[in-house]
């Protein structure tokens, strides 16, 4: 790390994280994981780790046409199917260890006085543009109706089925005036083309404002990078922040009844809404504005490519623009996609795997840690269940839980259960040597953490495993207790402070094991809040410490065929 990174950061006083507003339509799957919340994460985890200020902010997103959409499907009001939802989600987000310190909904109260007042502002100074375009309208039902609830004839292939924006038959995607015939999905209802007004972001004009401010992050991910440049070179349009539906956040404004904000541009404001709850339930409601519009806060955004554009322009464009001084996110970490077992996921055909099923099934290290392994941090990477299975026995149990097993095993039954005697002047070459390795490893997984590589941080925690399983065979304690009982303490000893580390290496990454190692150490500090301090120190000889346990189970091949017999028959389905 240069000293120039070092000082830019010593300049912030806390960091404020946000990972994407998962849609509130369905559950989470492993391609959300990988993309946004497992990296946030670790990232927050991490920054706890160091004893740092953070705070985790998130929640649903629960407006726009796909969810009105699903709830006439299963005849349900909207706010039922987001609310089932939203419980699902965070329950398993939460089974998973996602850290959180608010997880909201944009269907509540202070997310709607929050964009209103926030659209308000913009409004009130000018900010915005009115345009009047051409919708369709329904007589019938009374109302402008959204691409999706158009249907028609297909001018391509004829298919009388075809949407308001795409034709399933042939694939093409639509727009709904290019449809012969349009007719409404509700009620057969033939359509008229009507005006309609609606309010716009200048993007166009916001562009120069823009470049410039991202010009000043040279050190943003190169993909982030890359597409913004793309945004640029073609120039920005300006983009339409409110339309004509009934299920969204009301535009608080006169003569404006049936429209609502577009879902992209309230949502992002629901990390400020979100934030104004958590300052609440802490009893100090104005709190939320130390993070968001103090300068000594940095904000970072984690989303997957697909937000990209939300996140790095449009969302910024608006902070910018409103009276009041926000901060503007200091970085846009964005990964690219998961795909599964070599294909990619597709949420409508299946093609993917629930979390709430994962977790009903296996443990929430194992897959946080093999997805920590194969993040697709710089192009699409691949998940399978063989690979899982891999990390699982080869990597997680014999890298990790057999070392520590060995050491505490050893430690119980020639020691009493105790930290055996050692001092510094009792270190042989090995044992420094291996205490420097170790203490390398975290000081580089500090650094890879720090800008957001967290595979290779993963990398160097694995390396500190296997520099310990090299010192337990080449220190041999199985040897030296048959000669020399206190260079056998000594081993031990040297061994557990390794263990200690890795622990807090690996505690980000599998917070649940991590922690019950913590406890079988004797620790009483908090290993998740400030542990990285006290994993430097070495440990205290004649400290008791706790019965170990099979840290992670080995998974057998008959445990995962079904799923991969699973992902196998969609596929097979589909050709
Ligand atoms: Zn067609």
């Amino acid at each position: 790390m240069s000293s120039a990174d070092e000082s830019d950061r010593q300049a912030f006083q806390r960091t404020l994280v946000t990972a994407a507003l998962p849609y509130a339509n369905g559950d989470i799957h492993l391609g959300h994981l990988a993309g946004a919340y497992l990296p946030a994460d670790l990232y927050v985890r991490y920054l706890r780790l160091r004893g740092k200020e953070v705070l985790f902010i998130c929640g649903t997103d629960e407006y726009g046409v796909a969810i009105t959409m699903k709830a006439e499907q299963l005849q349900i009001a909207p706010q039922e199917l987001v609310d089932r939802n939203y419980q699902s989600i965070a329950e398993s987000f939460a089974g998973f260890g996602i850290s959180f310190d608010n997880f909201s909904q944009t269907s509540r109260p202070i997310h709607a006085e929050t964009s209103s007042a926030f659209f308000l502002d913009l409004h009130r100074r000018g900010k915005l543009r009115q345009k009047t375009v051409e919708q369709y309208y329904s007589p019938s039902l009374g109302r402008f109706l959204a691409d999706r609830y158009i249907e028609g004839t297909c001018p391509q292939c004829s298919a009388e089925n075809a949407r308001g924006d795409q034709c399933e038959s042939c694939g093409t995607s639509l727009s709904p005036e290019e449809l012969i015939n349009p007719r409404s999905v509700l009620d057969n209802s033939p359509l008229e083309m009507r005006e309609t007004t609606h309010w716009f972001l200048p993007l166009d004009e916001w562009q120069p404002a823009l470049e410039k401010w991202q010009a000043g992050h040279p050190n943003w991910k190169e993909n982030v990078l890359n597409y913004c440049r793309g945004w640029f070179a073609d120039g920005l349009s300006p983009r339409a922040a409110t339309r004509d539906l009934h299920w969204g956040v009301k535009v608080p404004l006169p003569d404006h009844e049936g429209k609502v904000f577009y879902v992209w541009f309230d949502a992002p404001i629901g990390y400020i809404s979100s934030t104004r709850e958590w300052a609440a339930e802490q009893g100090e409601p104005e709190a939320w504005r130390t993070w968001w519009q103090d300068q000594g806060t940095r904000l970072i955004h984690f989303i997957g490519k697909d937000n990209i554009v939300f996140h790095a322009i449009m969302f910024p464009g608006m902070l910018m623009h409103h009276s009041e001084d926000y901060i503007l996110p200091d970085n846009v970490p964005a990964n690219e996609f998961l795909n599964l077992e070599g294909k990619k996921l597709s949420t409508s055909r299946g093609y993917a795997v629930w979390l709430p099923d994962y977790l009903e099934k296996f443990s929430p290290d194992t897959l946080r840690f093999t997805l920590s392994r194969t993040l697709p941090e710089t192009r699409d990477t691949d998940f399978t269940w063989k690979g899982l299975q891999a990390r699982n026995n080869n990597e997680l149990g014999n890298n990790f839980g057999n070392l520590i097993n060995r050491i505490f095993t050893f430690a119980h039954k020639y020691f009493e259960g105790r930290v055996p005697d050692w001092t510094d002047a009792d270190l042989t070459d090995l044992d420094r040597a291996t205490l420097d390795e170790v203490a390398g490893c975290m000081e580089r997984y500090a650094v890879r953490m720090e800008k957001f590589e967290m595979r290779a941080a993963m990398d160097e925690a694995f390396l500190a495993g296997q520099a310990g399983n090299r010192y337990f065979d080449e220190s041999a304690p199985f040897r030296s207790r048959k000669t020399d009982m206190a260079r056998c303490g000594v081993s031990i000893a040297v061994a557990l402070q390794i263990v200690r580390q890795i622990a807090v290496m690996l505690s980000p990454i599998t917070p649940f094991a991590m922690a019950k190692v913590w406890t079988w150490l004797g620790m009483e500090t908090d290993l998740e809040h400030g542990g990285w301090e006290e994993g430097l120190r070495p440990l205290p000889a004649g400290r008791p410490l706790g019965k170990q346990e099979i840290l992670f189970p080995r998974i057998e091949d008959e445990t995962i065929q079904p799923e991969i017999d699973r992902l196998a028959k969609l596929v097979e389905d589909q050709t």
